[in-house]
C-alpha cells in the first residue's frame, strides 16, 4: 500500500463475484488493475446467500464451471409451490439448470483467477471510504487499510463492486445515478445452512431448488429450500423491508420449525442480508466510474439472483474500461457503452420482471393458490418469463384459459394487461439509446409504463421511479 502514488488504469472496489470478474477481464487485457476488499483475503466469498447459480454464466464468460470443493451440488430444476402447497410446478430447463455452490470456495476461486490473470495489486483489509473527484471526474479513492491507515488510490477508472450497501453510490455527483432508492424495491432475507450430522433427516428433492410463494409466511418474497447435499440445506426467506425486526421470528416460525424435523442438526452458518429487486439504476456509470452488481441494483427482481448479473456486468465493465483506456477518454459519454450493454441485455429482462414482481407482491394467497391451481401460468410459460422477461401468451392462449373455466376474470385481465406492459418495457429497454443525449426521452417512456401499471393493476408501495 505504501507505493500507492502510482496511477492505476482501474481500481476495483470489492472482490465479490462482480468485482473479481471485472478485475480478471480488465487485467487479462493488460490493464493495470488494483483490487481492494474490506475483508481479509481468506474470507472473500463469505456472504450470506442462497448460493444458487445457473450454469449459463460460466459458458457466457468462458470460465470453468464450479467443481470440486466449490461445488455443493448440481441442480436440475426448480420446484415452485403454491401457498397451500397443493400445487407444485416443476420447472426443468437444461439452460436454467445450475449449481448450489460453497460460497467461500467459489469466491476464493474467482479472486485467485483474477490475481492469476495479472491484477497488479490486491489489497485486502482495505475499505473504500470516499470517491475522489477532480471537477466532475472520479479520479480515485480515499481508502482505509486495517494495517496502514488512510491513503489515496489514484486511477483512471473506478469500478464500484462493493455490494448492496455501497458507501460510494451516494457520493456520485451525476444525477443520473439514483440516490433516493425506495425500500419497497428491496427484500430483507434471513437464511441458515443446516447440516444433519446423524443423517437422520434427508434433504427433500436434492436435485431441485424449492421455492414456496406465501404472502403470510414470506410477505413480498418467498421461502426457499436449496439443497447442498443429501444432509445439508440452505433454507431461508425474503420479506418486505418493513418486516425488519420480525424477519428472524418469521424464519424461526415458518421456515426452521416447519422444515427441520430432526432434533439433531448443526447450524453451519446463519445471518441476514438485503437484495434489491428492481430494474438496474437509471445509469450505472458516471465520469470515471462504473457500478457493478448489487451496488448498481443489477439483481433479478423475480428471484433475487444476483451472482449471474454481477459477473455479467463485471465483464461489461472490463470491456468498457478497455475501450475507454485505449482512447484516453474516461468520461460518462465513453463509459455509456457499459449502460448500453446492461440495459439492452439483462436490464431489459429485469425491467420486465420488475413489473411482474410488483404485481406478484400484492396478490393474496387465495389469488396465488387459485392462479397456480388453474394453470394461469404453466411451467413452460414461467420458464420463458424467467429467461426472457416476456410472457408469450397469445390472445388465443388467453381465450383458451378463459374458456377452460378460469372464473377470476379480473386476474385474467390483469395478467393480460401485465403481459402487454412487460413486453412493452422490454422492447423499450432493448432500444436503450447509445447516444446519452437521447436518454431523457427514453427515461420518460419507461416511467410512463410504470405509471400505467401502477394506475391499472396494483396498489403502489412507493417504489422508486
Ligand atoms: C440472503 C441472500 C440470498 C441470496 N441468494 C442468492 C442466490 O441463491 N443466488 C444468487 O444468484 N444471488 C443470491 N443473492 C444475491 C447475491 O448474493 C448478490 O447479488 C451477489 O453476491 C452480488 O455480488 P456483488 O459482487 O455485486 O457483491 P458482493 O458479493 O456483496 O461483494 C461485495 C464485496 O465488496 C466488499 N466491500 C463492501 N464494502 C466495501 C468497501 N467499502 N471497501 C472495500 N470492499 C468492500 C465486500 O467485502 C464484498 O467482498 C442473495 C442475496 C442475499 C442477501
Amino acid at each position: 500500500m505504501s507505493g500507492t502514488s502510482e496511477e492505476y488504469d482501474v481500481v476495483v472496489v470489492g472482490a465479490g463475484t462482480g468485482g473479481a470478474i471485472a478485475a480478471r477481464f480488465a487485467a487479462e487485457k493488460g490493464l493495470k488493475v488494483c483490487l481492494i476488499d474490506s475483508k481479509e483475503r481468506s474470507q472473500i466469498g463469505n456472504k450470506i446467500c442462497g448460493d444458487g447459480v445457473g450454469s449459463e454464466i460460466f459458458d457466457f464468460l468462458k470460465i470453468n464451471h464450479p467443481k470440486g470443493e466449490e461445488l455443493a451440488c448440481n441442480i436440475t430444476g426448480v420446484k415452485m409451490y403454491s401457498p397451500n402447497l397443493q400445487k407444485c410446478l416443476t420447472m426443468i430447463d437444461p439452460k436454467q439448470a445450475g449449481y448450489v455452490v460453497n460460497r467461500i470456495e467459489f469466491g476464493q476461486r474467482l479472486v485467485n483467477e483474477a490475481l492469476d490473470a495479472g491484477v497488479k495489486d490486491f489489497f485486502d483489509n482495505t475499505m473504500a471510504l470516499k470517491l475522489l473527484y477532480k471537477g466532475d471526474m472520479v479520479t480515485g479513492l480515499k481508502v482505509k487499510s486495517k494495517h496502514e491507515g488512510v491513503s489515496e488510490l489514484r486511477s483512471k477508472i473506478v469500478v464500484d463492486a462493493s455490494g448492496y450497501y455501497s458507501p460510494l453510490r451516494n457520493q456520485v455527483k451525476h444525477p443520473m445515478v439514483e440516490k433516493d432508492l425506495s425500500k419497497a424495491d428491496s427484500i430483507l432475507c434471513f437464511r441458515e445452512i443446516v447440516n444433519f450430522p446423524k443423517k437422520d433427516q434427508l434433504v427433500k428433492d436434492p436435485e431441485y431448488i424449492t421455492i414456496v410463494l406465501d404472502q403470510k409466511r414470506a410477505p413480498g418474497g418467498y421461502v426457499w429450500y436449496f439443497p447442498k447435499n443429501e444432509y445439508s440445506v440452505n433454507i431461508g426467506l425474503g420479506v418486505f423491508m418493513d418486516y425488519k425486526g420480525k424477519v428472524k421470528d418469521y424464519y424461526q416460525k415458518y421456515v426452521f420449525n416447519e422444515y427441520i424435523k430432526s432434533p439433531n442438526y448443526e447450524i453451519e452458518s446463519s445471518g441476514g442480508g438485503v437484495v434489491s429487486v428492481r430494474r438496474p439504476l437509471w445509469s450505472c456509470a458516471e465520469n470515471g466510474l462504473m457500478l457493478v452488481g448489487d451496488s448498481g441494483y443489477q439483481v433479478n427482481p423475480l428471484h433475487g439472483g444476483g451472482i449471474d448479473p454481477s459477473m455479467r456486468a463485471g465483464l461489461y465493465a472490463a470491456n468498457a474500461a478497455i475501450d475507454a483506456i485505449e482512447v484516453g477518454d474516461y468520461s460518462l459519454n465513453k463509459l455509456w457503452a457499459f449502460n448500453t450493454d446492461i440495459m439492452t441485455t439483462f436490464g431489459a429482462q429485469f425491467a420486465s420482471l420488475d413489473l411482474l414482481r410488483m404485481v406478484l407482491q400484492v396478490l393474496t394467497n387465495e389469488e396465488l393458490n387459485f392462479g397456480l391451481s388453474k394453470d394461469l401460468l404453466t411451467e413452460d410459460e414461467i420458464l420463458n418469463i424467467a429467461e426472457t422477461g416476456h410472457i408469450n401468451l397469445s390472445i388465443m392462449n388467453m381465450v383458451t384459459k378463459a374458456i377452460k373455466g378460469f372464473s377470476n376474470t379480473k386476474l385474467l385481465l390483469d395478467l393480460n394487461y401485465l403481459r402487454i406492459r412487460m413486453n412493452e418495457i422490454a422492447k423499450i429497454y432493448r432500444k436503450f439509446p447509445s447516444d446519452i443525449n437521447k436518454f431523457a426521452d427514453w427515461k420518460n417512456k419507461v416511467v410512463q409504463v410504470y405509471n400505467n401499471l401502477n394506475k391499472m393493476v396494483i396498489h403502489p408501495r412507493n417504489h422508486s421511479r
